[in-house]
């Protein structure tokens, strides 16, 4: 069991196990739908890393990675609403199959924003792949190309994403739930 802090308590919604067979899954389709050519992920810190590095390691193409950092959360819960960009991408992506790779889609304000910028830079694709996608709570029409997991409304730690910077190393994803609540 994943142990939480303080009176901080955690509870499994996705299990290890199931996280590899999907991303398994997400890879072998991505493979499959850019076969023989070469696919750029852009990963968007921190939260995406880990699945970053899950990910890349299953596909069987050409690939090359960078990382952009956006802020919309802070520290707490609740998104601000304001996104910026934090830490850009050290090189150009014009004319690159680029995969923009995500921790979670929640009000899809942090994706809209991405994906205008980047489109901007003129890929020659550009696609999304998320680990978990949370579509109740949209306020932008925006989606993910490639999805891990539909889960419900609540507040996820664990496999990258974290609470003021903890749990990002759990290997479950798990729902929190502070003393508080
Ligand atoms: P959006 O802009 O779609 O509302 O939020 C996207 C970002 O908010 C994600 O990349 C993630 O950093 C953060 N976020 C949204 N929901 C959760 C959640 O349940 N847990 C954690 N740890 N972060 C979340």
């Amino acid at each position: 069991m994943p142990v939480a802090a303080g009176r901080e308590k955690l509870k499994v919604l996705i299990r290890r196990s199931a996280i590899q067979k999907r991303v398994r899954q997400v890879a072998h389709q991505i493979t499959k739908d850019f076969k023989g050519e070469r696919v750029h992920l852009v990963g968007v810190l921190k939260g995406a890393c880990i699945f970053l590095s899950d990910l890349v390691r299953e596909l069987s193409l050409d690939t090359s990675i960078d990382f952009i950092a956006v802020s919309s959360y802070g520290k707490g819960k609740q998104s601000s609403g304001q996104v910026r960009v934090l830490k850009d991408l050290d090189s150009s992506i014009q004319g690159l199959n680029v995969v923009v790779v995500e921790d979670i889609l929640d009000t899809g304000l942090t994706l809209s924003y991405l994906l205008r910028i980047l489109q901007q830079r003129k890929p020659k694709t550009l696609r999304v792949a998320a680990l978990l996608d949370k579509p109740s709570r949209r306020i932008k029409d925006v989606k993910a190309d490639y999805i891990g997991f539909k889960i419900p409304n609540e507040f996820v730690v664990g496999y990258g994403l974290d609470y003021a910077e903890r749990y990002r190393n759990l290997k479950d994803v798990c729902i929190l739930s502070l003393p508080t609540e």
